[in-house]
């Protein structure tokens, strides 16, 4: 059998995702659903411009280590892959794209812009499915989808026309944000809050009939010119008098109402406040409260309207200078003082977001919310882990109307039509032809689209073919599991319950898992500025995928956040490696016996080590199990790390290959052998699934018995194996040659050196092969008796032969004391020179003089022991 010395991932893998694609091994036949649980889980849809990051990758990593368990259970499984045509996202590429071109959508006009972005789709689109692909995710690819498709389309205009019939959906006035650079709404999600210096400029009003002033704070004197009231608090005594009187607004000279309203602050600035219910979200409440004027001054293109007057046409910003200058001439500006002012800039371009009143379609959400928390309420949506629900609680109680509709070409365009004869709006499944309300044929569909969340939150059934009943919807909606990170809790996965609930009835999901955000080393967020972004194509190539998938699984306790090292994913190989080596041994082993060909009964063995190791088998099934089922992924994974490492590599194989050495019971150590090891495979491939096929395809070639093509269609081990038999004789073995070892290295014995013990058991005996298994791996020449009488298990006592052997013994080992002396004597001066210098003491850290007095204390304690070593050998 060829089997390379090295285990390269970078040979294995790409091939091994491409034929599992191919063989269409992970298509779910529906026809099977009668007869088996289903399993099914849909990909939170990345974003079609976007390419792989380590957050997906751990998205993936575990709904995949979840798809391929329940599978492997016997499970109908379908994990449904697609992306989402990002509105904004999309728009901005191709809008770039034109640019490039010196054009603008506008010249290019609707048709055209949206033509150009289905083109760039089909160049651009795949690049993020093919990554997926690259990651061995077992998806079912005949089964993908694109918010765009005309299915998915088709269930977006069922679900918005229902809403509308419910009066779910409104249209109305309302104080949006705005990107002027974007020019659409944005939702209060999209947009970022930082605080910024600016200043709070006084201003003075005059009040009319009298030589009484009052004066006013703002961070915002541009929109001083749509101001319709000043408000003071009611309680406020300063005021009471010009409770119902009026002020003259400056510049423009136009005579506003006081109000008394309890949004004025009594200790912000002067205790007066300017209202313009224009531009301002609780001057747009109080504008509605007191009934006031909404005087628009700043426009779309964030440019000063004609309600400005001699400031129309400027930019915002300028029109701040002017206006600071107009009244600084006029004696109008009383102070100036610094401030910080909270701004808030588009999450895609950065432009400041100004809040515009315009009119939107809205989601009424308070009765979407209802149903979703007492879905999870009752249990029937659960949160794991859940300590995340009072969070989810805090913020559906207090839900805001949605903004659905975008100001974007790019995504789905409003099923409503306007009729320009009579004004009525009808909303509708199909595109009218004449108008219901008039028949006028003077209609125009509604130039907005929806945000993109609206086609996401359907996708749990969108993709399934709802709003028909197909078999798929029948059989695997409602989905099983949602895998996600918390960030987008609120964005998608609440939308998802919200829309799912009203729209089909019940729950999209029965349970949702929630992971941290991955962060790097020190753990700080990942991010191109701070250049500490671990890309997953590179290092997938760097270490392999399922390097990076363990240590990935490893990491990721729920809940928490995850701090990827980069030594994590080198241990990942590197523990990739330990088991090719151990399948190597074996296979070569194999090759080189006479056994012909092995069927899995790992239970037939009378051998100690196959008792043992059944045994831990047999655990580790157990925990992974309960593990994954609860979804503590990172215990699974480093539970079969261990089982893996330290008792299949490196006690049990070492056990097994000093076995295979004898003549006798070859064909029980192999079908014992491989039977542990195969199961092993099948534990693990949920986690590595590149390795775990490459092996079991190998291991395959040496058996004769029917077996499924892949590893990925295998059973699961989920009951123990037969019982084991008694771990315990094993246990002791392990424990008399860690014995040996410790005893070795105290007594700075050489290691290669062969010495004579006698070994006493408590209630127990060697038989003469095990003792002999003893002896080579503690190499020691054992004389075993058995005495009841101990207090301990038993006892170990290196002989150290005859006296001029035990002299040369004593000699070589005084030599390796003393120069242990030395150095340590070194250190010991090196310490206390540092310590005895009182500017070093003075000056360092405290921390570090700290940490030299702890060495310092070490070296002596070293010192000690040695000294007593070498008292023992003379
Ligand atoms: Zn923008
Ligand atoms: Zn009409």
């Amino acid at each position: 059998m060829q089997f390379e010395k090295v285990y390269e991932p970078q040979r294995f893998e790409p091939h091994w995702a491409q034929w599992w694609i191919e063989s269409r091994l992970y298509e779910p036949d529906a026809g099977r659903a009668r007869d088996t649980r289903v399993f099914s889980m849909v990909i939170p849809p990345p974003n079609v411009t976007g390419s792989l990051h380590i957050g997906h990758m751990l998205d993936h990593t575990i709904m995949d280590v979840a798809a391929r368990w329940h599978r492997m259970k016997g499970e109908l499984t379908l994990w449904l892959p697609g992306t989402d045509h990002a509105g904004i996202a999309t728009h901005m590429v191709v809008e770039r794209q034109l640019a490039a071109e010196g054009l603008t959508r506008q010249q290019l006009g609707r048709g055209e812009f949206e033509r150009r972005i289905w083109q760039w789709k089909e160049e651009y689109g795949g690049r993020i499915t093919c990554q997926i692909r690259r990651e061995g995710a077992s998806v079912d690819w005949s089964r993908e989808r694109f918010t765009m498709d005309p299915g998915l389309s088709r269930a977006v205009r069922e679900a918005f026309v229902r809403l509308w019939e419910k009066g779910l959906i409104y249209r109305g006035e309302y104080m949006v944000n705005w990107c002027p650079r974007c020019q659409t709404a944005i939702s209060d999600v999209e947009t970022a809050h930082q605080a910024v210096p600016g200043h709070l400029w006084h201003i003075r009003y005059a009040i009319p009939n009298s030589n009484e002033t009052v004066v006013v704070a703002t961070t915002r004197p541009e929109t001083m010119l749509g101001d319709t009231a000043l408000i003071v608090h009611p309680e406020d005594e300063r005021y009471r008098h010009l409770h119902g009187k009026t002020a003259i607004l400056p510049l423009l000279n136009r005579e506003i109402p006081i109000l008394a309203d309890p949004l004025a602050d009594p200790k912000f600035g002067t205790g007066v406040v300017k209202v313009t219910p224009a531009h301002d979200p609780n001057d747009f409440e109080a504008g509605k409260r007191h009934g006031l004027p909404f005087i628009k001054v700043i426009g779309e293109d964030a440019r000063m309207t004609n309600a400005a007057g001699p400031y129309a046409g400027l930019d915002r910003f300028e029109a701040r200078k002017r206006i600071l200058a107009a009244l600084e001439a006029s004696g109008e500006l009383v102070k100036v003082e610094p401030y910080t002012v909270n701004i808030a800039t588009c999450d895609r371009c950065k432009t400041i977001v100004e809040p515009l009143i315009s009119t939107q379609w809205f989601v009424r959400m308070k009765p979407l919310a209802a149903k979703a928390m007492d879905a999870v309420r009752s249990g029937r949506i659960r949160f794991v882990p859940d300590d995340r629900e009072p969070v989810f609680f805090q913020w559906m109680e207090n839900i805001r109307d949605w903004c659905i509709s975008r100001q974007l070409w790019w995504g789905h365009r409003i099923p409503a039509w306007h009729c320009h004869n009579c004004q009525q709006i009808t909303v509708a499944r199909e595109t009218p032809a004449i108008c219901p309300h008039c028949h006028s044929t003077e209609l125009e569909q509604d130039p907005d689209v929806l945000d993109t969340w609206f086609s996401s939150g359907l996708w749990p059934f969108s993709t399934l073919g709802w709003p028909d009943q197909t078999e798929d919807f029948k059989i695997f909606y409602p989905t099983s599991l949602l895998i996600t990170g918390f960030d987008i809790l609120f964005f998608w996965v609440s939308k998802m319950m919200m829309l799912g609930l009203e729209c089909t009835g019940d729950i999209p999901f029965r349970e949702v898992h929630m992971h941290g955000l991955v962060r790097d080393a020190e753990r700080q967020k990942m991010s191109k500025t701070k250049g500490n972004v671990i890309d997953p194509l590179i290092v997938m190539d760097r270490f392999g995928t399922d390097a990076v998938r363990i240590a990935l699984l490893i990491s990721a306790a729920a809940g928490a956040d995850i701090a990827l090292k980069e030594d994590r994913m080198e241990a990942g190989q590197a523990f990739a490696n330990k088991l090719w080596n151990a399948s190597r041994l074996l296979f070569l082993n194999m090759e080189r016996s006479n056994v012909a060909s092995w069927t899995p009964s790992p239970a037939t063995s009378t051998y100690i080590e196959d008792a043992w190791i059944l045994d831990a088998l047999n655990r580790a099934t157990e925990t992974v199990n309960r593990a994954l089922a609860q979804h503590r992924y990172h215990e699974a994974a480093q539970t079969l790390w261990d089982f893996v490492w330290h008792e299949f590599c490196d006690w049990y194989l070492e056990v097994k290959k000093l076995r295979f050495r004898e003549g006798t019971g070859q064909d029980e150590h192999w079908t014992a052998a491989l039977s542990i090891y195969e199961a092993m495979l099948r534990l693990l491939h949920p986690f590595m699934p590149f390795l775990t096929e490459e092996l079991w395809q190998r291991l395959e070639t040496l058996t004769s018995a029917p077996h499924p093509k892949s590893i990925s269609l295998a059973n699961y081990p989920v009951e123990p194996f037969r019982a084991a038999g008694d771990p315990a004789p094993f246990a002791l073995l392990q424990n008399v040659i860690d014995n040996a070892r410790e005893q070795r290295a105290d007594r700075k014995l050489d290691p290669k050196t062969t010495f004579q013990a006698a070994l006493r058991i408590k209630g127990y005996e060697f038989s003469p092969a095990d003792l002999s298994i003893v002896s080579t791996l503690a190499r020691l020449t054992i004389e075993q008796h058995r005495s009841d009488d101990l207090t301990a298990a038993f006892d170990l006592q290196f002989k150290l032969g005859d006296a001029s052997q035990n002299g040369a013994l004593t000699e070589e080992a005084r030599g390796r004391i003393l120069k242990d002396m030395a150095r340590q004597q070194r250190a010991l001066e090196n310490t206390d020179r540092q310590l005895n210098d009182p500017t070093f003491v003075s000056r360092a850290p405290e921390k570090i003089v700290a940490s030299l007095r702890a060495k310092r204390a070490e070296y002596e304690a070293q010192l000690a022991k040695n000294k007593k070593l070498l008292e023992g050998l003379e």
